[in-house]
């Protein structure tokens, strides 16, 4: 079963407006065990459209198309699905009655070209639109001996998305074969996707009928299975044994194994362990903090942080002496010690972090001249024994600081792992 998105629309051609509709439409019909396998923007042009149309029919069992349902002259889905079907349209008395009522209500006069609106495709079933005045329709019929369902929706998401969930998705669940779909999420921190892929490959690939897809950016890697099978149990039993030999493979380099964020499961595992957690950032400026903030009912095991980034707050709140700076930098593993050690003391809590490094760009000669840019120390102190890990992190400014904390937070899973 293949579907397809068509989104209708001039401005989604342009710079200034995305299609956000498809993401919405893409989703109801995974939950219905349906994969999108082609998604096409087409501008309010009349040959482009209907070639898109015919395309679609071509290779897709599912149409969805969005937008090109409003009363003016660039709005052309209706007549350019007619002509790609080779279907008629005829108006619907009902409808146009309801369109006229609504200008009455008014106190207006309806403008002849709303009329259009009225018109149905041959065969097609109305799906009236209480947030607006196109209404969609939907088509179940047979091109070249091959069954298509056509669906025609308005473009305005107040009321595609009411209309798709109240009268499309309980009518293909209705005439569609029960189909599921399970998904699971396997997500990585710093290491390449080149490597994950050469150890998981093998793996993966044995699955023929789960799909795999691996995903990398902001010092992480997400690997994605989707499997679609007549019942979910089936479908579910296919991802979840691909996600064991997977993580059989991969063991603690995967932090999360049903979708959470890194800082969701630190925050987790401080529980977990009735550890608190403090942090000191000089270069991150806060994101560790924020990071981990972002998680609700993090209080209970993170109690707070500073951003110590001039030397001057370092030594006043986190106590680092002025000595010790001068001697080794800002930026160098004994300071990231005193600062973790500072902060978990000043705090009172069972750990404390610190992020201190370099994320450029710098000046010729500036505080840490010398010191390359990406040099970063992140630091972890128990009371007992204080670990300092120094990581060389390549790129701009936002990827060094974003890495940091990446950094920050494996040391501290694999601590309490
Ligand atoms: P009408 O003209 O009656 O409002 P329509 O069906 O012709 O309805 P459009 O004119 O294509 O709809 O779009 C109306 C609004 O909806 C515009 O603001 C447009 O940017 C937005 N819109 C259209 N398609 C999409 C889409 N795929 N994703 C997000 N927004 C969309
Ligand atoms: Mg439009």
């Amino acid at each position: 079963m293949i579907a397809e998105i068509i989104a209708i629309g001039s401005e989604m051609l342009t710079p200034h407006r995305q299609d956000t509709n498809s993401l919405y439409l893409t989703q109801g019909l995974n939950d219905l065990g349906v994969s999108v396998a082609f998604k096409t923007i087409v501008g309010d042009n009349r040959q482009h459209l209907v070639d898109a149309i015919r395309i679609a029919l071509g290779r897709a069992d599912i149409l969805i198309c969005s937008g090109g349902l409003g009363p003016t002259e660039d709005d052309l889905t209706r007549e350019c699905t007619a002509e790609a079907l080779g279907l008629e349209l005829h108006t619907d008395p009902t409808t146009l009655l309801t369109l006229q009522q609504r200008f009455v209500a008014r106190r207006m006069a309806m403008p002849s070209n709303n009329a259009k609106q009225a018109e149905l495709l041959d065969g097609a079933t109305l799906l009236p639109n209480p947030n607006g005045s196109a209404p969609g329709q939907m088509l179940d019929t047979t091109v070249e001996s091959h069954r298509k369902i056509v669906v025609l929706l308005p473009g305005p998401p107040k009321e595609l998305k009411p209309l798709f969930d109240e009268a499309v998705k309980p009518r293909l669940a209705d005439t569609l074969p029960p189909r599921a779909m399970a998904k699971r999420l396997l997500r990585m921190a710093l290491i390449p996707e080149s490597q994950v892929d050469a150890r998981t490959a093998p793996i993966y690939q044995k699955f023929t009928d789960v799909e795999t897809t691996i995903l990398a950016g902001s010092g992480e890697i997400q690997l994605h299975f989707i499997c679609t099978k007549p019942t979910l149990e089936e479908a579910q039993a296919r991802v979840d044994a691909v996600t064991e030999l997977v993580e059989h493979e991969m063991g603690d380099d995967i932090f999360s194994s049903h979708g959470e964020s890194l800082e969701e499961i630190v925050i987790l595992m401080l529980g977990l362990h009735n550890q608190t957690l403090s942090v000191a950032e000089s270069c991150t400026g806060g994101l560790l903090s924020e990071r981990l903030t972002r998680v609700p009912n993090s209080s209970r095991s993170f109690y707070g942080g500073v951003v110590v980034y001039t030397n001057g707050v370092k030594t006043a709140l986190t106590h680092v002496p002025v000595e010790l700076i001068e001697k080794h930098g800002a930026v160098s593993e004994e300071v990231a010690r005193a600062l973790a050690e500072g902060v978990r003391v000043a705090a009172g809590t069972t750990l404390g972090m610190s992020i201190t490094g370099i994320a450029g760009p710098t000046l010729m000669g500036g505080a840490d001249a010398g010191k390359p840019v990406g040099l970063v120390y992140v630091g972890l102190a128990d009371g007992e024994d204080t670990q300092v890990k120094q990581v060389q992190i390549p790129g701009d400014r936002e990827r060094v600081r974003l890495w940091a904390t990446q950094h920050a937070f494996e040391l501290l899973r694999r601590r309490l792992q």
